[in-house]
Parts: structure tokens; sequence; C-alpha cells
């Protein structure tokens, strides 16, 4: 079964009397362990897109199943049943809650779903992505990169079918971005289906699918033919926090 499957998918919005088509009819499908990137200039429909295939919004047309259900024409009740059930999302900025440690924030998702052993699930889930030492914190003690690593923790603690990124290293340097792309190489080769927005082609390029957007439509759907291994770039990457080399003559 496809992970992702929408047919003529189009979004309007009537603005006065204008209608601005930002999603026009587009045909797609995302299989289980897919790594997609999406692309495309500002205003090409990306946001669109993803608020629908999140289930945050509803399409003017057409049909989307996700993991099978379809959910174009569902209320809200039910979209947001299926977000819990099915996606976890990460976001530019963490969205943690700033005063609460780092394994409450991965509770959270699983006090909504009112699941069981939730600090024992939080925990491997913090133990995943590297921050098993760091529990404790709250955000404003960890460095960005330790914040979006409890943010995708918290995402994947409902073991959702689907994990949906937008922009997740664009407020990272270049050594914490390729540190979080490594997560992400690293729960896709676990079988994760990954879909994230990046406008940084260095970025694109660690996923193993790009589809770029304008205009409200996919222009380009292509597979990435050489993925850049983000732990073959960090053993080559200087890290920023290592003193400087000196050379002297
Ligand atoms: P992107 O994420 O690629 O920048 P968007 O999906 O945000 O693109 O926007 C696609 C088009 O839809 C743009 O023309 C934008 O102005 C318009 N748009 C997006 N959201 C709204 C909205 N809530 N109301 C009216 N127009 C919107």
């Amino acid at each position: 079964m496809n992970i992702i499957e929408v047919h003529r998918l189009s979004k309007d919005y009537v603005m006065g009397d204008q209608v601005v088509h930002a999603l026009r009819a587009i045909d797609l499908t995302v299989e289980p362990g897919e790594f997609v990137a999406i692309m495309g200039p500002s205003g090409s429909g990306k946001s669109t897109f993803m608020n629908l295939i999140g289930c945050l919004d509803r399409p003017t047309n057409g049909e989307y199943l996700l993991n099978g259900e379809a959910v174009a024409r569902m209320n809200d009740n039910a979209l947001a049943d299926v977000r819990n059930r099915y996606l976890g999302f990460i976001f530019q900025n963490f969205n943690l809650l700033p005063r609460t440690s780092a394994i409450k924030n991965v509770e959270l998702p699983l006090m909504y779903a009112g699941s069981k052993n939730r600090h024992e699930k939080a925990k491997a889930a913090l133990e995943l992505v590297g921050l098993g030492q760091r529990m404790d914190h709250k955000p404003s003690e960890l460095s960005g990169g330790q914040q979006q690593r409890v943010a995708i923790a918290r995402a994947i603690v409902n073991e959702p079918v689907l994990l949906l990124a937008d922009e997740p290293t664009g407020n990272l340097d270049s050594h914490t971005s390729e540190e979080i792309m490594a997560v992400f190489q690293d729960l896709n080769h676990d079988g994760k289906t990954v879909v994230i927005v990046t406008h940084e082609e260095e970025i694109a390029l660690h996923c193993k699918r790009i589809i770029r957007f304008k205009d409200g439509r996919i222009m380009v759907d292509e597979k990435v033919k050489k993925q850049t291994n983000a732990r073959e770039v960090l053993q080559k990457m200087p890290n920023p926090d290592d003193p400087p080399i000196v050379v002297t003559a």
C-alpha cells in the first residue's frame, strides 16, 4: 500500500473577487520507505501541498489517500485523529515547549494518544536520536541541533507512518544541518517514510527523490542519482566548535 496517494488534488484560495490556484490538479504517489524533498520558488504551492498532506487543511478538489484512508473530505475531528495516528511533524523553529524538559516534550504526543509506558517510549525515542544524556534539559539549555533532535524524537515517538518536515535545517549552521540530515537518513534507512521541504539544493540531495513545484504544479519529479551520505560528509567537515587549526610557517 502507498503511504501517499494523491489524485487531481487542487486548492483554491478566494481573496475577495480573485481566486488563487495554489495547487492545480496534482497527481502523486509516495511509497513506504521513500525519502522525498519538496522544492520550488516562493509561492509555488509547497506550503499548501504540505498542509494538505499533513491533514491540516482540505483540498478544493481531488482525492488524498493517506496510508489507504481517504482523508480529503474528513471533518476536523477525523483529520486530527488521522494526524495523531499516522503523522509526525518537524518544523524549522522546533516548536518545543520552552519551560518543559526534553523528555516531557517528547511524552506530549503519547499523552494525547493515551499511550502507556510514556516515559520509557520517550526515553527510547531520545536515545534513538542521540540525546539520551540530555533528557532532563529544557530547550533553552540545548543547542539548536539538540532542540531539533528533541523535535524529531517527539515526531517519531508515536511511530507514525510518515514524517513531514518543513525546512528542518532552515535555522541551523551547515555542520548541524548535516547532523540532522544524518538522523533523517538513519530513520529512513530503518524504513521510515520522510518528506521534507527545503530550498537548499545541497539538503535535497540527501533525499532519494526531489519533487519541484512551480505555479501550483509539479514541474520535475526526479530520482536522486547519487544520494549525499551525511555521515561521510560529517567525517570530512570540520566541527565549528573545535578550536581553529592555526597554520604557522
Ligand atoms: P510556497 O510554500 O511554495 O511559498 P504557498 O503554498 O504558500 O507557496 O502559496 C501558493 C500560492 O497560494 C501563492 O500564490 C500564495 O500567495 C497563495 N496562498 C497561500 N496561502 C494562502 C491563503 N491562506 N490565502 C490566500 N492565498 C494564499
